[in-house]
C-alpha cells in the first residue's frame, strides 16, 4: 500500500481564501478582525514563526499588531500590557508567542489573557469548555489536525488512536479533541514501555515528539492514518518530522509530509479562531 498524502498547505490556502471572502464580507458590516501578538526576545524560531502568522493575517484580512519587547521585560510589565490588550475594543485576538524568558511565569501570562481574547486556545477556561466537550477556542495544532480528517472523511469515532507526546499544546489536546469525536484515546510519552505495542495497534497515529525519525513503518500498522506534528531542523537546514516519511507511507492509508502538513494548519486554525472571536465580539 502507498498512502495518500494529507498536504495541510493545500487545506490551509483553500481555507484561507473561503476565510478571506468571510472577513471582507464581516469589514462591509463595519466588523474588522484584529489579532495582536507579543513577542519578547529575539528567538530567531519565534521571530520566524511571527511572521509567518503575520502574512496569513495579511492575506485573509486580519489586522495584525506585532508588539516586540526587550528579553529585559518583567512580568509584572508584560501582564499590565496584557490588561490594556483584555479591554482594547479593536483586538480579538491576543497572542504571547512561547516560550518566554525565564523570568516570566508563562502559565501567569496565559492565564491572564482574558479567555474571550484566547485565541491560542490554552487559558484553563478554555481548556476546561474543550474537555467538556463545549464549542470553544481549541488549540491550533489539533484544531488543525482534527480538520485534515475532516476533510478526508477519514473515520474517527471508535477508531484507535494513539498520541505519543503529552504537551499541553499538541498531545494532551489532541487526544482531547479525538476523544470528543468518540476515538478510543491512548497517550504515549518517554515514560512509556514497549511503545511498538500500542503504535502497531493504532488506527490514527499521532506523533508529536520532537525527534527525526522517531518513528518508521515497522512501528505502524498497515492502513494506519499518521500525522506527524514533528519539526526537526536536520544538520543540512532542512526540516523533517518526527515519522521516517517513505518507509511509513508504503504501510500507511494516509500520512502527513513535514513540511507542508501540520504547520500551515496550525496557523490557519489561529486566523478561524480569531475571525470566530471578532464575530462573538460584535454578536
Ligand atoms: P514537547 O513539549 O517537547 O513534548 C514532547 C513530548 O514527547 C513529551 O510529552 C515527551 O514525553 C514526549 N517524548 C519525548 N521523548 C520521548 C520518547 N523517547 N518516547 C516517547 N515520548 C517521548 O513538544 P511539543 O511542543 O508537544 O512539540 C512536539 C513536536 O511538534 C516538536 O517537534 C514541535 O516543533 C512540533 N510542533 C509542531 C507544530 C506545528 O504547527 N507543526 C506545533 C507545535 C509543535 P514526556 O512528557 O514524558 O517528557
Amino acid at each position: 500500500m502507498s498512502a495518500e498524502v494529507i498536504y495541510g498547505s493545500e487545506l490551509a490556502e483553500s481555507l484561507r481564501n473561503q476565510m478571506k471572502e468571510e472577513v471582507g464580507e464581516l469589514k462591509n458590516k463595519g466588523i474588522v478582525p484584529g489579532l495582536t501578538v507579543v513577542l519578547i526576545g529575539e528567538d530567531p524560531a519565534s521571530q520566524s514563526y511571527v511572521r509567518g502568522k503575520q502574512k496569513a493575517c495579511d492575506y485573509v484580512g486580519v489586522e495584525s499588531n506585532l508588539i516586540e519587547l526587550p528579553s529585559s521585560t518583567t512580568e509584572k510589565e508584560l501582564l499590565n500590557l496584557i490588561s490594556k490588550l483584555n479591554s482594547d475594543q479593536t483586538v480579538h485576538g491576543i497572542l504571547v508567542q512561547l516560550p518566554l524568558p525565564n523570568h516570566i511565569n508563562e502559565q501567569a501570562i496565559i492565564e491572564a489573557i482574558s479567555p474571550e481574547k484566547d485565541v491560542d486556545g490554552f487559558h484553563p477556561i478554555n481548556i476546561g469548555r474543550m474537555i467538556a466537550g463545549k464549542d470553544t477556542f481549541f488549540p491550533c495544532t489539533p484544531f488543525g489536525i482534527i480538520t485534515m480528517l475532516k476533510s478526508k472523511n477519514i473515520p474517527i469515532e471508535g477508531k484507535k488512536a494513539v498520541v505519543i507526546g503529552r504537551s499541553n499544546i499538541v498531545g494532551k489536546p489532541v487526544g482531547q479533541l479525538l476523544l470528543n469525536e468518540n476515538a478510543t484515546v491512548t497517550y504515549c510519552h518517554s515514560r512509556t514501555e514497549n511503545m511498538q505495542e500500542y503504535t502497531k495497534d493504532a488506527d490514527i497515529l499521532i506523533v508529536a515528539v520532537g525527534r527525526a525519525n522517531f518513528l518508521s513503518g515497522e512501528d505502524i500498522k498497515e492502513g494506519a492514518v499518521v500525522i506527524d506534528v514533528g519539526v526537526n531542523r536536520m544538520e543540512d537546514g532542512k526540516l523533517t518530522g518526527d515519522v521516517e516519511f517513505d518507509s511509513a507511507k508504503e504501510k500507511a492509508a494516509y500520512i502527513t509530509p513535514v513540511p507542508k502538513g501540520v504547520g500551515p494548519m496550525t496557523i490557519t486554525m489561529l486566523l478561524h479562531n480569531t475571525i470566530k472571536s471578532a464575530k462573538q465580539f460584535n454578536q
